[in-house]
């Protein structure tokens, strides 16, 4: 066969193939296009190497069981989609291999399509090698997902997926159609790379099926993938249909759970959760019939609640598929789950989710908690589970729980990493020793390298000496590398334009003492706007706002109005900051919609004249269950003259499926803080919706009240040893639950008497 409409044809291959297939290199997109117009089975499409920019690629066609239609790289790891590129299959026997997704993003609902329209779906087709990293719409808000797998019988395997911060599913599979269900497809050997926390619903890494087709069968095998640190929400993987099969997988730092939230007779093996202690590392939610979860092994998984070890879940009565249907059938045995949590069972009991498990079993299941402290926990009747030979070798376990005896054991680590008792007798109680837990470098596409974990600041190890006068400073910033210290010798810096920053940066008073801090002042109403990649770590400074001009929504850092996808970093250690009353609202810290700060520490700072709030992080008001940050810590601080809260957190709604905001206020003295007349909230701090708060060892005094508002889940709330003095008893409120407010208080001192 001649070379097509003069394509380059750079080999022959297969001989003895019925049509001599053939190699067509291509250098453009219209070139692409006239070859897969003229491809016959057997053929292959090379993408040359380089940038293929805004690429609407479809590869449409049919291939051979025996003569696939592919299409590749020049080189794996050349050949780069970028800009608003996206992939769409429809045919049969497609390959689609080495292409890499990276700066830009999808503008379809997805970036891999198993279909080109709702009529064309891609059957018996595969995607390998494939990887998308941080290909996320810009608005973190903004759906879509980055693979959709539709059709039969599809392979998508050893692809790297990493960085997705937007909003929506990174990889779904659909039953949206009947050509899509009992679809026998298989996802293995993937890599699917951090994931940041999304602080909202639908950051999802997995989800087959929906709850509107969840009494279908899909069938999706999904085996020998590595889950690493993929923490968008409460459900790394969401299972919504049936007949599916999870086995082999590693979870590694992984917040959340494998969820078995609809759909039937689902099978969860061999599986490998290693939280390392992270916070909410879970394992395995169990919800529905007939679902078995057996020789899965868990370590230093720290979840509790929904993002449990292992949660067995109460359901609704005849269920709406929506809800939560009953767990019936469950055979739940020989599992290993140490050094974690929490166990649950009948995890979400309420009046609404009150029919228990039944007709189940709990068998031959190695049980170990962190400590010696309550692990394995039942919040209803558990007569419906058989529990036989099971061992607790530490922890509390719930005295109306039969069938889990406690008794200690030693465990010795084995050649495949994993815990396994000493004791011969108990060598058929937990995970097989035949376990081989996937290796990184089995998953991914083997060309790419996988995303190291860095400190947060100070990680490029360069340092850069800063000296007073003229624009220095403003500079010094310009030019910093990311992770760079700059070290400000003792003076006055005034800055007169305001840095947009979106790097992580630190910046660093260099003196020994207090006194001889460096000061900076600023004549714009902020001095600091944080933009995509934006951290800022603070150190021994001073920052006076007495230049800054009487403006709307000051703030001496605050976020862009353009989309941020990261999660930020702020840290202000030994920070001064003080004269912020040009105007009745200056604020510290002022986070804006649509972005999410991973953590913001304040420790050994003192603010002083502040007319706004220190941190204000309530501009998600559209009670989505949306919020702007997910830990907050504050300590060894004091705060005088604050005319708004100190902290200001808002998460609205009664969304289940998020993990904080997580709040720690500790050791801080705060006088005459709250009280001015432009503070909504009428508090010295406003905690609304914070799922786990501890307000502890403060000095409290001629301030507003402290209020904390509890809206779904089980917030944990601490309020003790704080002295408040000349202040009123905080307001606790409780949006959803029935009985009292939650919370554990204690030691707290008013004026003088025990509160
Ligand atoms: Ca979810």
């Amino acid at each position: 066969m001649a070379t097509r409409l003069g394509l380059v044809c750079i080999a022959a291959s297969l001989i003895g193939s019925p049509a001599l297939a053939e190699d067509l290199l291509v250098r453009t997109q219209a070139a692409y296009s006239a070859a897969l117009e003229q491809a016959e089975p057997g053929d292959t499409i090379i993408l040359a190497n380089g940038e293929w920019r805004d690429f609407d690629m479809v590869v449409l066609g049919n291939g051979r069981a025996d003569a696939p239609l592919t299409v590749t790289a020049q080189q794996a790891g050349k050949v780069f989609l970028t800009g608003q590129s996206s992939l769409r299959m429809g045919g049969e026997h497609l390959v689609v291999s080495n292409l890499v997704f990276k700066d830009g993003y999808s503008p379809r609902g997805e970036t891999v399509s198993y279909r080109v329209s709702d009529a064309v779906l891609a059957s018996n087709s595969r995607v390998t090698g494939v990887v998308i990293d941080g290909f996320s719409k810009p608005d973190r808000y903004e759906s879509d997902y980055w693979v959709g797998i539709y059709g039969r019988n599809n392979r998508f395997d050893h692809n790297h997926l990493s960085g997705k911060s937007n909003k929506g599913v990174t990889l779904a599979v659909r039953l949206n159609s009947e050509e899509s269900r009992e679809n026998n497809h298989r996802i293995d050997h993937n890599y699917f790379g951090p994931r940041a926390t999304l602080g909202s619903n639908g950051g999802e890494t997995l989800r087959i099926g929906t709850s509107a087709y969840s009494m279908f069968n899909a069938n999706t095998v999904v085996e020998r993938n590595v889950f690493d640190r993929t923490s968008g929400e409460v459900e790394i993987i969401s299972s919504k249909s049936g007949g599916n099969v999870f086995r082999e997988n590693v979870f590694l730092r992984a917040k959340g759970n494998l969820t078995l939230r609809h759909g039937d007779n689902n099978v969860v093996e061999r599986n490998v959760f290693l939280g390392d202690g992270q916070d909410y590392t879970g394992g395995i939610r169990v919800i529905n019939r007939g679902q078995t979860v057996r020789q899965n092994y868990m370590e230093g998984l720290r979840g509790a609640a929904f993002s449990s070890a292992l949660a067995v879940m109460n359901g609704v009565p005849n269920s709406p598929v929506n809800r939560y249907v009953e767990v019936e059938g469950a055979r739940i045995s020989n599992n290993t789950i140490v050094d974690s949590a929490a166990i649950g069972f009948g995890i979400g009991a309420d009046e609404e989710r009150s029919a228990r498990p039944s007709n189940s079993t709990f068998t031959a299941n190695l049980l170990g908690g962190a400590d010696a402290g309550p692990f394995v926990e039942a919040f209803d009747d558990m007569s419906g589970i058989a529990f036989a030979n099971n061992r607790v070798i530490q922890g509390q376990v719930d005295a109306a729980l039969p069938g889990l005896p406690v008794a200690p054991a030693e465990l010795q680590r084995a050649g495949n990493g994993l815990l396994y008792p000493v004791a011969a007798e108990l060598a058929s109680i937990g995970a097989p020793s035949d376990l081989a837990p996937v290796a990184l470098a089995e998953v991914g596409a083997p060309y790419y390298p996988k995303a190291e974990e860095r400190e947060p600041f100070g990680f490029a190890g360069k340092t850069t000496r800063v000296y007073p006068g003229g624009t220095s400073l403003f500079d010094a910033i310009a030019q910093a590398c990311a992770g760079e210290v700059l070290l400000l010798t003792p003076g006055d810096y005034v800055l007169d334009r305001t840095i947009a920053l979106d790097k992580p940066l630190t910046l660093r008073g260099d003196a020994a003492d207090t006194a001889d801090r460096p000061v900076i002042r600023f004549s714009r109403p902020s001095l600091i706007e944080l933009r995509e990649g934006g951290d800022l770590q603070l150190q021994n400074l001073v920052i006076d706002g007495e230049l800054a001009p009487d403006s709307v929504g000051n703030a001496v850092i605050r976020t862009s109005t353009f989309p941020i996808q990261s999660n930020i970093d702020i840290e202000l250690d030994g920070v001064d900051v003080r004269g912020l009353n040009v105007n009745k609202s200056f604020h510290v810290l002022a986070l804006g919609k649509s972005s999410l700060a991973d953590r913001v520490k304040i420790t050994g700072s003192s603010f002083t004249d502040i007319s706004g709030a220190v941190v204000l992080a309530a501009a998600e008001t559209e009670d989505y269950g949306q919020y702007n940050v997910d830990y907050l810590d504050i300590s060894g601080s004091s705060f005088t003259d604050i005319g708004g809260p100190i902290a200001n957190i808002y998460r609205g709604g009664r969304d289940e499926s998020t993990f904080g905001p997580n709040v720690t206020i500790t050791g801080n003295t705060l006088t005459n803080v709250g009280s001015a007349a432009t503070n909504g909230t009428g508090a010295s701090i406003n905690l609304h919706g914070v799922q786990i708060a501890d307000v502890s060892g403060n000095a409290v005094r001629a301030s507003a009240p402290l209020r904390v508002v509890h809206t779904v889940g089980t917030p944990k709330t601490s309020i003790r040893g704080n002295v408040f003095t000349g202040t009123p008893e905080p307001v606790l409120e409780e949006l959803n639950f029935g009985g009292a407010f939650r919370a554990e208080m204690s030691g707290n001192v008013a004026g003088g008497g025990v509160q």
